[in-house]
């Protein structure tokens, strides 16, 4: 009787933790953001612009692009043999204007001999986010690699010196120089370089096509190759590269798309929590 009662009331909590997870995860697929399937039963081989799907935890987690207009979108499975669509909304979001002025002219307009540096960097980089390499154990969630002030959000429309940039990319954190960085979880270096925009860098491969990027370091803790585990020190705040003062700047891409990490940081403790965590 007394065991039946607890086993009603752990049920229950659950249903509650269910309920509120579903509250949390409601609004976040919007250009920029994710959005969040919680995968029927014996549906697999999911894909999204006919690139695999990432799955955590039974849900399935899909980075939008910030350049996504808002409308219907759908994602591609297979169940009992037949191909089904799974169809969802994206959602409006408008991201505010941010204006920065450089002293370093050679960040603004980068002089032509860099340019080819400039290209090849940024081949390299695109690489890595479009890679999609097996599973790795996330059910520890993500961790904030830094803490200190967060001096540029996600989204923000960025004018360098007047002049319209990319919208930003990542989440800029400011803390004093020579400070520790974490690893925001588990996972395995696929770079470690000094890079012209992006300073010294870091990528972390979180496995189905989730990677985390690290820049404008002053030290690099880790080489590639090497495995890393949620917290570890990775390396130390600097101003290196297209930095204004020492920050980390940290981008969280999710199928080759750069995702607000501050929302996608939320979405996976969520569903990492609300699991159990076994
Ligand atoms: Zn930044």
């Amino acid at each position: 009787m007394f065991t039946g009662h607890l086993m009603l009331m752990r049920v229950l909590t659950l249903a509650a933790l269910i309920s509120l997870s579903a509250s949390l995860l409601a609004n976040t697929a919007v250009p920029g953001g994710i959005y969040v399937w919680a995968i029927p039963q014996g549906a697999t081989t999911l894909t999204y612009a006919d690139q695999p799907v990432m799955k955590v935890a039974e849900h399935a987690l899909i980075g939008l692009p910030i350049t996504l207009a808002p409308g219907p979108q759908s994602l591609v499975y297979q169940q009992n043999g037949r191909t089904l669509r799974h169809h969802f909304e994206v959602f409006d979001k408008t991201y505010s204007e941010q204006h920065i002025t450089l002293e370093n002219k050679a960040m603004v307009n980068p002089p032509a001999e860099t340019l080819a540096r400039i290209r090849n960097e940024s081949t390299r980089q695109r690489r890595l986010y479009e890679s999609f390499s097996p599973p790795v154990d996330l059910r520890g969630g993500f961790e904030q690699p830094l803490t200190g002030v967060i001096t540029s959000l996600f989204g923000h429309r960025r004018f360098f010196n007047g002049q319209a940039r990319n919208p930003h990319s990542g989440l800029d954190i400011a803390a004093d120089s020579g400070t520790t960085i974490h690893a925001a979880g588990n996972g395995s270096i696929t770079l470690s370089d000094d890079l012209y925009f992006n300073g010294k860098t870091l990528f972390i491969d979180h496995g189905q096509g989730l990677v985390t990027m690290y820049c404008h370091m002053s030290e690099l803790l880790v080489k590639s190759g090497e495995t890393v585990n949620k917290g570890q020190a990775i390396g130390l705040v600097g101003a290196t590269g297209r930095a204004t003062g020492p920050h980390l700047h940290w981008s969280v891409s999710l199928n080759g798309t750069r995702v607000d990490p501050a929302l996608f940081m939320q979405v996976l403790n969520t569903i990492t929590s609300a699991s159990g965590g076994e």
